[in-house]
């Protein structure tokens, strides 16, 4: 499975003089919600990503997804491992279980997301989960930034990844792409200007 043709072809990953939430800039971008709008195309991502949690044996319970972004994969991968699917959303900045949903002592959780930047938001997921007494085994997310080391990868973990380093991301791709500061970036020594896509385009 070419996971970057997959991607393209979705028009998720996007070429061009960008500006990431970090503040750098990027000639590529990866907008993940687009991917998933073709319910088919979701349905193969997420029955591959089934695929290697199965193959690497580790027992889980249920899915758990940070909002918003998160819900979708997570439901998906849940529908793929014929799992339960919840989410945890935010609320007065706190991630936290609600809607009815419950964890039971010892529940074994992964939490999945459509991506892991730095996995901040997963780690405030799986907070919520330890909180309730589930047990939080490992993390999933369909597209891996690169900062984290994705299971079965030989890259080394960035400083920048909040994930515990004792747990397995399962991912289908690393997507590490060229970042410039403002100052520094050849786009825009070039005179291009660079664009915000973010969640508003
Ligand atoms: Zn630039």
């Amino acid at each position: 499975m070419n996971i970057e043709n997959i991607y393209k072809e979705a028009g998720a990953l996007l070429d061009g003089h960008f500006i990431l939430s970090s503040g750098n800039h990027s000639n590529r971008y990866l907008q993940s919600a687009k991917v998933l709008e073709d319910t088919g195309r979701a349905e193969v991502l997420a029955f591959g990503l089934a695929k290697e949690i199965m193959q690497s044996g580790i027992e889980v319970d249920t899915i758990c997804a940070p909002a918003l972004g998160g819900i979708l994969a997570g439901y998906e991968l849940a529908r793929a491992l014929n799992l339960r699917s919840i989410f945890v959303e935010r609320k007065e900045g706190v991630m936290q279980l609600r809607r009815g949903f419950e964890v039971a002592k010892g529940e074994k959780f992964i939490i999945c997301e459509d991506i892991i930047t730095t996995g901040g938001s997963a780690m405030e997921a799986a907070k919520a989960i330890e909180a309730l007494g589930g047990e939080v085994v490992g993390f999933a997310s369909l597209a891996n930034r690169g900062f984290c080391k994705r299971d079965g990868s030989s890259k080394a973990p960035k400083p920048e990844c909040k994930l515990p380093n004792d747990k397995p991301l399962f991912a289908l791709d690393d997507f590490e792409f060229e970042m410039y500061s403002p100052d520094e970036c050849p786009m825009c020594k070039e005179g291009s200007e660079a664009i915000k896509p973010g969640s508003r385009t």
